[in-house]
């Protein structure tokens, strides 16, 4: 274990993000660091592999940076880079909930919870959990009993909420994220809005949970989605629950992998037995794409090719 991932975040006044891109991109080069950075007026946000000793230095010269005082970083063991570039893009705002009205987590924002606190309020039965993350990160694994917003992105949770407000009455609601940044955001709005008692965010994510020696992860179930080349880490330290389930035939299964056609690239959790039955596709199209990658990587024949698309078509008869 030779590396680590970082994951990070920092809400904080940055006049010029493109200039400060271009530059922290080459600092982050020179500490031969690979991963993705975003950068906005309102801070920093992003998730970075490298070997032990250059993530402590990339460490010692943010938290020695006077924008960045008092960043926190979670960090991963890992025995690789976790990603195969090195970004650093500027964009409008760090986390996209789409309204009218931005919230700076600065003026308002929810109570934050430490992970044992966290733990212990989240079983108070006058308390609902919501998932401010995306249904697919949801769907490998969440806290047990968690609300998941029907939606197809992030940035559709606030008007689902607006939409299904009598979940939330007289409750206490506790939000949670991988690394806590929707949160700051989204328990904030969801002060202003009205909605729920009395709003508490999970200090630090999931992430910092998972790690926490008292909290050990407990009522997590499944793996948690990570947006690096790892997909899925493992966050309960007590118990294994498998949530998710298998794109093709519906058995438990966590191992996502990306549809083969490279035109589509869509996510899905698949057994590596179903993955090589379908040839690495999501769907049929997808499997007799003419530059199917799975095809390609794992030296298939042409007869083993056409012996599996014609049994992919027979399903699909059959079906
Ligand atoms: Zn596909």
């Amino acid at each position: 274990m030779d590396y680590r991932v970082l994951l990070y975040y920092h809400y904080t006044t940055i006049e010029d993000p493109a200039a400060f891109s271009a530059e922290h991109l080459k600092a982050c080069k020179e500490l031969n660091l690979k991963g993705r950075i975003l950068v906005a007026n309102e801070g920093i946000n992003g998730t970075v592999s490298g070997t032990i000793e250059d993530t402590n230095a990339y460490m010692e010269m943010m938290k020695n940076h006077p924008l960045f005082e008092g960043i926190v970083f979670k960090i991963d063991e890992a025995d690789k880079h976790a990603f195969k570039k090195m970004h650093v893009r500027p964009r409008p705002e760090l986390v996209n909930l789409s309204l009218e009205d931005d919230v700076n987590p600065h003026e308002i924002t929810g109570r934050y919870l430490s992970p044992e606190q966290f733990l212990e309020e989240m079983q108070d039965e006058n308390t609902v959990v919501l998932d401010v993350r995306n249904t697919y990160e949801f769907d490998v694994g969440h806290f047990r009993g968690a609300i998941r917003p029907e939606v197809e992105t992030f940035r559709d949770t606030p008007q689902w909420v607006r939409d299904n407000r009598e979940l939330f009455e007289g409750k206490r609601v506790l939000t949670y994220c991988t690394g806590g940044i929707r949160c700051e955001k989204f328990s904030g709005w969801l002060k202003r809005e009205g909605i729920g008692e009395n709003v508490g965010q999970l200090h630090g994510g999931v992430a910092t949970y998972g790690k926490d020696p008292v909290a050990k992860g407990q009522l997590w179930d499944g793996q948690m989605y990570v947006f690096d080349e790892r997909l899925t880490v493992p966050i309960n330290q007590v118990e294994h629950v498998i949530v998710g389930k298998d794109h093709f035939d519906g058995t438990p299964c966590e191992r996502y992998i990306n549809c083969a056609n490279p035109e589509c690239n869509k996510q899905i959790i698949s057994s590596e037995e179903n993955e090589l039955k379908h040839l690495g596709g999501c769907t049929i199209e997808c499997s007799k794409h003419e530059r199917n990658r799975y095809i390609v990587t794992h030296n298939l024949s042409e007869e083993f090719v056409q012996q599996q698309i014609k049994w992919l078509e027979e399903q699909e008869v059959n079906a």
